[in-house]
């Protein structure tokens, strides 16, 4: 990403302290999101990644991957697929369960959606421990399909997604303003 962009993008980034709990740090892209100008070069930024990367499927993670995934996919030509917390899609699922800080969280994706052949390329506004992109790979995987990249708006460095990711991602790249 180019410097320009990723400074106009981080700036509409707004940090809020203690936010949903005290000693968290949420990064809202709320004010991204309003602003049409980084929006449209944001989903620019994302449409590119998956040219570069030959994806064929987006998929986007709940809720605010979807946001930035749905307008890149479009924009790429490809199709979008939503991973959803378990319990929300209608249809036949593959499903993944992952820890939490505290308990364990579920996610699933349509079967259907998903082909062998396909090149996916995974979209979140942020990776934290990384526990949420993990299992959707391993969804993605299950369907059979391969995985070319993950891009995220932000990475937490201090939590280390990153290394958790790693022996899941294998060689695909994980990209991060
Ligand atoms: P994780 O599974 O820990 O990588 O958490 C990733 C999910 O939680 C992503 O879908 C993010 O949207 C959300 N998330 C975690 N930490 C933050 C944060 N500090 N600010 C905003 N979103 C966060």
């Amino acid at each position: 990403v180019a410097p320009e962009v990723r400074e106009l993008l981080v700036s509409r980034i707004r940090d809020v302290p203690d936010y949903p709990k005290p000693g968290v740090k949420f990064k809202d892209i709320t004010p991204l999101l309003a602003d049409p100008k980084a929006f449209s070069t944001l989903t620019e930024t994302l449409a590119d990644a998956c040219v570069e990367f030959g994806a064929t499927k987006v998929v986007g993670l709940e809720a605010r991957g979807f946001i930035l995934a749905a307008p890149a996919a479009v924009r790429a030509g490809i199709g979008f697929i939503p991973v959803r917390k378990a319990g929300k899609l209608p249809g036949a699922t593959l499903a993944e369960s992952y820890e939490l800080e505290y308990g364990s969280a579920e996610i699933e994706i349509h079967a259907e959606d998903l082909a062998e052949d396909d090149r996916v390329l995974v979209i979140d506004d942020v990776l934290a421990t990384g526990g949420t992109a993990e299992a959707s790979l391993q969804l993605i995987r299950q369907a059979g399909a391969q995985v070319v990249g993950v891009a995220v708006l932000l990475e937490l460095g201090f939590l280390d997604g990153r290394s958790r990711l790693a022996p899941t991602l294998g060689a695909a790249p994980l990209e991060a303003l």
